[in-house]
This record gives structure tokens, sequence and C-alpha cells, in this order.
């Protein structure tokens, strides 16, 4: 059968939203996708490079490269500020859309800035108030996030799931001071924080940050919030900025407190190896932070040697957070009748085929179904694409 006249809905677009689509255009078929957010690309679309004197391949790039093909590709039409409010399976999929409710939280003088069509910058207003104080702040050819957002309804034949997740929101572990001390930042404030500075500075004064301690696994591998899964992501992505920060500053001194170091990767062990004689491993998981006169930060952790009590002076202290599931999981499980599994990620029907689900014709891909790298949510994209191929029975 030929894919003519075949359309599907990809939701969410992210890197694995932007993969499955991409690869199902290659095979001719339509896509309608369908973003939340005024901006393609998810959260991987904010990541520094981590390169030293060599890629350290942690993908960054190759969502840049995956959203110039996507927004440049005719069979692919991209609704910004969208989402799904119901669906209707007779046979194929009636979905009704309106503009997304999404308002984002961290508008700098009332405007944000992402990618569009071309992929050249695209400046929304989001605060109206904030820009008529401000009209400087407002670049040319600045979209209203109100105007934006498609309503209507779309007929399909299958829908891809890919919202993805969310990363762990630190301030629910209170003892750590996260928004309350500002040299206590998480993993995503330390992606930010090396994109735009070329060393490591501390929010507090801007001087470059010497000591620094990483804690891993927060908000991951914790029985008290229920949340026993490990996140996989977090040992390669402080590892990573680690090894970019002491690349740029050799006097850093950098400790990461840890209970297991996830080995995944290409490589992953040569590169641990190589991090074990640059840093400092501690086993033990310190609980509180404290604030210091200076802005600095106490951390107070047992000796793995004596099983004596330290305490320790930090300047900067980075929260390796974790991937958790997305805040519209249970209403989108609601809305496509696909079960969540325990720990709130969306299921596949088994682990050899995580990408079909119970529900035929709706489909999953990324960290929607667990948690993921770039590299892994690709590949899950991709694979979720051939089971639509194969469902829709085209070659
Ligand atoms: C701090 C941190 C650092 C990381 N660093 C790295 C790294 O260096 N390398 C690496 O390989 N991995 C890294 N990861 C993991 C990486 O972020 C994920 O693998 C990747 O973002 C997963 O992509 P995704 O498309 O599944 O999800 P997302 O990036 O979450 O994208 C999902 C998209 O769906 C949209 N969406 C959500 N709900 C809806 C809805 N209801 N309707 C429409 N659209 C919706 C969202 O707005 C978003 O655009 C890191 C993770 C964290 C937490
Ligand atoms: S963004 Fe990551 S994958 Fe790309 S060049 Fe930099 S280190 Fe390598
Ligand atoms: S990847 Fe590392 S830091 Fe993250 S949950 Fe797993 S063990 Fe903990």
């Amino acid at each position: 059968m030929s894919a003519k006249d075949k359309k599907i809905m990809v939701i969410g677009g992210g890197i694995a939203g932007l993969t499955a689509a991409w690869e199902l255009s290659r095979f001719n078929i339509d896509v309608e996708l369908i973003e939340k957010t005024p901006f393609l690309g998810g959260y991987a679309i904010q990541y520094c490079c981590k390169a030293t004197d060599e890629c350290r391949q942690c993908g960054a790039c190759t969502v840049e490269a995956m959203l110039k093909n996507v927004v440049n590709e005719p069979k692919i039409k991209v609704h910004l500020a969208t989402e799904v409010e119901k669906i209707n399976n007779s046979g194929r999929f009636s979905v009704d859309l309106k503009k997304s409710s999404y308002k984002p939280d961290f508008a700098t003088e009332g405007v944000i800035r992402g990618y569009s069509k071309n992929n050249s910058p695209l400046h929304v207003i989001v605060d109206k108030e904030k820009c008529e104080g401000n009209p400087d702040a407002v670049p040319e050819g600045a979209v209203e996030l109100d105007t934006m957002g498609f309503s209507g309804k779309l007929d399909v034949d299958a829908v891809i799931l890919a919202s993805g997740f969310q990363p762990f929101d630190a301030e629910q572990k209170g003892t750590y001071g996260y928004k309350k001390f500002p040299n206590v930042v998480t993993g995503m404030d330390l992606e930010r924080i090396i994109r735009e500075n070329a060393t490591v500075v501390r929010p507090s004064d801007g001087k470059t940050a010497q000591k620094i301690a990483f804690i891993q696994c927060v908000g991951s591998r914790d029985e008290r919030l229920g949340h026993l899964w490990c996140s996989q992501v977090c040992c390669p992505y402080a590892l990573r900025m680690a090894e970019r920060i002491k690349h740029k500053n050799a006097d850093a001194e950098i400790t990461v407190f840890y209970m297991d170091i996830q080995n995944v990767g290409k490589d992953y062990a040569g590169f641990y190896e190589k991090c074990k004689t640059e840093f400092r491993f501690v086993r033990n998981i310190p609980v509180d932070v404290f604030p210091m006169e200076n802005d600095s930060l106490s951390m107070r952790y047992m000796n793995e040697e004596d099983g004596l009590c330290i305490n320790e002076e930090f300047d900067l202290v980075v929260l390796s957070v974790g991937i958790v599931p997305g805040p519209d999981n249970s209403n989108m499980s609601d809305l496509f009748d696909v079960g969540l599994n325990e720990d709130g990620f969306f299921t596949g029907i088994d682990k050899l085929n995580s990408t079909s689900t119970l529900k035929d014709g709706i489909f999953l891909a990324g960290t929607v179904a667990g948690p993921k790298d770039i590299a892994a949510s690709m590949a899950h994209a991709g694979q979720a694409a051939s089971e639509v191929i194969k469902h829709l029975g085209v070659s």
C-alpha cells in the first residue's frame, strides 16, 4: 500500500518527536507535529556543548541538526503553542486541537527566545505589560503568544505520543536550599550557565566558582519520594560538565557525591577512569546544605574511611536532578486510553517493543516511556516510526 494520503500525528516537539516526524517523512508520510510550547526542541535544545579537546558525545548538537531537518521538510506541518483537547477513534483518529494553555514562568523582560521555521531565532512576547515598560527589550519581529496556536480538528491514521519528561523539581528536597541559596543550582541551570559563560560563575556574585560539589541522584533512586528508578542521564551529564569545567579552569576543585556511577554509553568506562584522576569521588550523599556568610555553602557528609562526619565549604553546589514523568501524562493517559506504569511513565506492550501500546494505532517515543538520553530517545523514536509504518502497511 502507498503512503499517499496517510497522515500521522506526533505529539511533542522534543528530540523524540522531531526524530519520529522526520523518519516518517522519509517514507513520504504526512506528519502533523503538535507542540504545546512556542518552540521546538524540548529540553535538549537548551543544553551546552560539553566538548573539551574532543567531542564528548553529549548529543546536544544532534538536536539542532534534527530541528533544522524538520522545519525545512514540507511533509511535516508544525503546530506550535497547541495541544490536544479531545480524541475520537472510529477507524481513523479524529483529534480536536486547541491553543495551548502553556504559560512560561521564566520570561526575562516579557520575551522568551527559541527556534522557528528555518531555524532562525523566534522571539515570543509572553508578558505584554513587562514589554510596554521596556520597548527596547522587544526584538523586531517578535510574535505575541496570544496570536500563536491552532484550534480545529485533524483526522490522522495513527498517533505517536512524544511529550517527554520533566526534570525533578529540586525545591522538593528542601534541605538542599534550592531557590533559597543562590549558589545551589541544578544540572539544568548548569547547562545554561555553561552555555552562556566561558567559565562557571556563581549566580550570587558572578565570580568564577573554584570549589564545586555535584550531588548525584537528586530526585531519583529515592524511596521517600517513591522514585525508585535510575534516571540514567545525570551521571553522564554531570561528569561531562565537570570535565568541561576542568578543561576551562584547571584550578577548579570538583567533588562528586554519589551512590553509584551509572555506566552508560560508548567509551564510558574509560571516560570514568579519567574522571577519577581529575575529581574527588565521595560515596556518600549529603542531606543538608547550609549557607555561609560569603554566599558559600557548607555541607556535612560522612568520611568513607573512618565514618566520621566532615563539614566542608563549597563555592557552588550542583544538584544532579533526574528525569520524572511529564506533567501531562495523567491527562494524556485518559485522553488516549493508554496506561501508565507504577512510576507514571507510559508503558509499551513489552520490553522488546516498548513503542507500541495496547491501544491500536497509538505509539510511544522517547522519555514519555521512561528515562533515556538523547541518543536512546532518537533510537526509540526511530523504532516508533518503524512500528507505525508496519501498522499502516505501507512500503
Ligand atoms: C539536567 C539534564 C541534563 C541532560 N543532559 C543530557 C545530555 O547532555 N545528553 C543527553 O543525551 N541527554 C541529556 N539529558 C536527557 C535529555 O534531556 C532527554 O534524553 C531528551 O530531552 C528527551 O527528549 P524527549 O523528546 O523525549 O522529551 P522532551 O525534551 O521533554 O520533549 C518533549 C516535548 O513535548 C512537549 N509537550 C509536552 N507535553 C505536551 C502536550 N501535552 N502536547 C504537546 N506537546 C507537549 C514539550 O513541550 C517538549 O517540547 C539531560 C536531562 C536532564 C534532566
Ligand atoms: S554538542 Fe556534544 S556531541 Fe556536539 S560537539 Fe559538543 S560535545 Fe560533541
Ligand atoms: S544516572 Fe547516576 S545520578 Fe542519575 S539516578 Fe542514576 S545513578 Fe543516580
